[in-house]
C-alpha cells in the first residue's frame, strides 16, 4: 500500500525538520513547502491526504491557502497557530480547517491529532471524490470517467453535464436546468434545448453498456439512474 502523504506548509525550518522526522518515523510520506504559494502548488500537484498549515506564511498566508484548497478539496487541514492569533484560528476553522494546534505544541500531540483525523476523515480525502455506479467510475477531481476500467474520452462540457446529473442523485433535471448549469444560459431557446439532447445522445454512445442509466423523462428532461 502506498504511504499516506502529508504536506507541511511552514516557514520555520526547525519545525519542518522536527515534523518531517516524526511523521516519517510514523510511516508517512512527507512533502514540505516554506511559503503559501509553494504550498498551494504542491497541494494541487501532489494531492496529499493531510495538510499541516502554518498561519503566518510568506507570499500567501495560511488563511488564504486554506480558502483556496477548500475550493476543490476536502483534504483534512490542521492549522498551526500562535496564541495571539486567536481570531485567525477561528477564521481558519470557519474556512474549513479541521483542527488546529497552538504553538508551541508537542509533536506527540500533533501526531496523535493527525492519526485521529486520518481515521475520521478517510471518506473526505482527495481519492474519495470517486463515484462508482455499475461499471462506471467517475473521478470528480481528475475529470475522468472509466467504463469497465477503460478511460472514456469526454469533452469538458460532457463531463460537466454528467457531473450535474450525478449530483442530482437520481432526481429529474429539466432541459432548462441542465442548460443553465452546464452552459450558464438564463433562457433556453429551442435550439439551445436541442444542444442538451445532442449532448445526451453523445454521452449515451460513450457510456456504452451503462447508457440506459441516462434516462429520458418524457416532456421534462433527464435523470441519471443510480440503481
Ligand atoms: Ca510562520
Amino acid at each position: 500500500m502506498a504511504k499516506e502523504k502529508i504536506l507541511i506548509v511552514e516557514d520555520e525550518k526547525e519545525i519542518v525538520k522536527l515534523l518531517t522526522y516524526n511523521f516519517e518515523k510514523e510511516g508517512y510520506q512527507v512533502l514540505t513547502a516554506s511559503d503559501g504559494e509553494a504550498g498551494l502548488a504542491l497541494a494541487k500537484s501532489k494531492r496529499p491526504q493531510m495538510i499541516i498549515l502554518d498561519l503566518m506564511l510568506p507570499k500567501v498566508d495560511g488563511i488564504e491557502v486554506c480558502k483556496q484548497i477548500r475550493r476543490d478539496s476536502q483534504v483534512p487541514i490542521i492549522m498551526l497557530t500562535a496564541k495571539k492569533e486567536e481570531t485567525d484560528r477561528v477564521l481558519g476553522l470557519e474556512l474549513g480547517a479541521d483542527d488546529y494546534v497552538t504553538k508551541p505544541f508537542s509533536v506527540r500531540e500533533l501526531v496523535a491529532r493527525v492519526k485521529s483525523l486520518f481515521r475520521r476523515s478517510k471518506e473526505k480525502a482527495w481519492e474519495t471524490k470517486l463515484v462508482q455506479i455499475g461499471k462506471l467510475e467517475v473521478d470528480l477531481e481528475r475529470y475522468e470517467v472509466k467504463l469497465s476500467g477503460k478511460l472514456v474520452e469526454l469533452s469538458s462540457k460532457e463531463f460537466t453535464f454528467l457531473k450535474i446529473l450525478l449530483s442530482a442523485q437520481g432526481k429529474v433535471l429539466t432541459r432548462d436546468q441542465l442548460l443553465e448549469s452546464v452552459w450558464g444560459y438564463e433562457q433556453a431557446s429551442e435550439i439551445d434545448t436541442r444542444t442538451v439532447d445532442q449532448h445526451v445522445a453523445r454521452l449515451r454512445v460513450k457510456l456504452g453498456s451503462e447508457a440506459s442509466r441516462l434516462a429520458t423523462v418524457k416532456n421534462i428532461g433527464y435523470k441519471f439512474k443510480l440503481a
